[in-house]
């Protein structure tokens, strides 16, 4: 049998399947090899020479099974190239992030950059995967740096706190008598200046009234400085009583007060003055045995659009000054 066949041309149906089969191959082969490649177009031509020499039949069962092969890996070829593009976008998004946060953390040298091109340039998951144990290490640096960052700040806010609550004590303190807990001479000096311009804004009248406590000198001589502070005590907070809440008492100094009534004319001044001056003589301080008592002289002023701080204090002032010289322990409003 093998004499017979042997120099006789095959059967053109064995010819004819064994070249639907090389097609198969070569068409597979050049599908999965990137266009431009060379084997690719050589792979075409000789393709091509097979079809022109012999008629082609349909493809068989094996033919069928080797282009499904292809097929299969062309298919697996595109999944693994999609994936590395994903898996690229994913590592420089975390590069470009770890490079912002350096960035504004203040940490940035550069280096971490040079990642970006190695990603571009990578042409496999291995490849990039590899960029992945320095960027670790990168991290770990922005964390460790934000962490202490973090601490520095949250340092700063607590020493901001407790400086802005110190200052707000400090500027409190600053403001009230320590003696008898009513607003100071800073404060008289802070208010005043306010309520003259808001006179002038709103023409809106208030009076000025100068209270001082009568011969307390010989008080003092009498009981001693210590009572004195008492009495001194015990007045500011009656004269506090007698006036509205919206009328403001200072310690103006010494045993001197300011006392200032919104809303007023002559008439309301002299009446509220005299107010108060009855509820220092009424009041009395118990020492042991004695009951002490103290009177109270009270120069008044209402405020004019001609008048300024000084030239308003000046006319209570005077006022006062009439009153102790009328004999004390009375109200006078200047006109
Ligand atoms: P006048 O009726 O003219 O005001 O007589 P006066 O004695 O009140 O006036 P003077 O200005 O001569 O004396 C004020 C006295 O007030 C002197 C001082 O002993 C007393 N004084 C001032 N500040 C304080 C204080 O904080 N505590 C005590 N205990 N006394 C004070
Ligand atoms: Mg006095
Ligand atoms: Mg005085």
């Amino acid at each position: 049998m093998n004499n017979q066949q042997e120099g006789s041309t095959p059967p053109a149906e064995f010819t004819e399947r064994i070249a639907r089969l090389l097609l198969s191959f070569i068409s597979g082969l050049s599908q999965s090899l990137p266009e431009e490649d060379r084997l690719c177009k050589k792979l075409n031509d000789m393709a091509a020479v097979i079809r022109k020499g012999i008629r082609i039949s349909p493809a068989k069962e094996l033919d069928k099974d080797v282009e499904d092969y292809f097929d299969r890996l062309i298919l697996e070829k595109k999944f693994v190239d999609g994936e590395k593009d994903i898996v690229k976008t994913m590592v420089l998004e975390v590069v470009e992030t770890i490079m912002s946060m350096m960035k504004s953390s203040g940490n940035f040298d550069g280096s971490i950059g040079e990642c970006t091109e190695k990603i571009q340039d990578a042409e496999t998951i291995q490849e990039i995967l590899k960029v992945k144990d320095y960027l670790i290490v990168e991290m770990q640096k922005v964390r460790e740096h934000s962490h202490t960052l973090h601490e520095e700040l949250e340092k700063h806010r607590a020493a901001t706190e407790t400086l802005s609550k110190k200052l707000e004590e400090s500027e409190a303190k600053a403001l009230v008598d320590s003696l008898t807990n009513v607003l100071n001479r800073n404060a008289y000096n802070l208010k005043i200046g306010q309520l003259v311009h808001e006179y002038k804004r709103y023409k809106e009248e208030w009076a000025l009234l100068v209270l001082d406590i009568d011969l307390f000198k010989k008080f003092n001589d009498t009981y001693g400085h210590k009572t004195g502070d008492k009495v001194l005590k015990s007045v500011a907070a009656t004269v506090l009583n007698s006036i509205r809440a919206s009328d403001h008492l200072f310690r103006y100094g010494g045993e001197e007060f300011v006392v200032i009534l919104g809303r007023v004319d002559i008439e309301t001044t002299k009446k509220l003055s005299e107010k108060i001056r009855g509820e220092i003589e009424k009041d009395y301080f118990v020492d042991g045995d004695n009951k002490l008592k103290v009177t109270m002289s009270i120069g008044a002023a209402i405020i004019t659009p001609e008048d300024t701080e000084t030239s308003l204090f000046i006319r209570a002032d005077k006022a006062l000054y009439q009153a102790k010289q009328n004999g004390r322990n009375q109200v006078l409003v200047d006109i």
